[in-house]
């Protein structure tokens, strides 16, 4: 069974207070990209601060969506991952949080 798809216009209020009050906090942000640096934590692909609007566009994640602001309830990711957990744990949406400073490994072992 697939998961359905959350109506993105309910909860589009609250994220925007959210959301405010995140971006307020410039010390938070600079330490959650300190750590996290231009990965997403998802998909470990490389984000672009400059072309947020792309699915690599850079966001910043709640892990847990009913936790507030912390450094350890934020993470820096893709845009195409945001969007797809949504209003969700990474459990609920079956997504791995990888560890701060993951890289992907070389994908040249894939003639084996
Ligand atoms: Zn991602």
């Amino acid at each position: 069974m697939k998961p359905t798809k959350t109506g993105a216009n309910g909860d589009c209020f609250w994220k925007v207070i959210r959301h405010s009050e995140m971006y307020a906090d410039k010390a938070l942000m600079a330490e959650v990209r300190d750590r996290d640096g231009d990965t997403c934590r998802y998909c470990t692909r490389p984000v672009s601060w400059r072309h947020r609007l792309a699915t690599i566009g850079a966001t910043y994640d709640h892990v847990d969506p009913n936790q507030g602001n912390s450094l350890e309830n934020l993470v820096i990711a893709c845009k195409s991952c945001n969007s797809r957990k949504g209003q969700r744990t990474p459990e609920q949406a079956g997504m791995v949080l990888v560890p701060p400073g993951f890289t992907v490994p070389d994908e040249s072992d894939e003639d084996e």
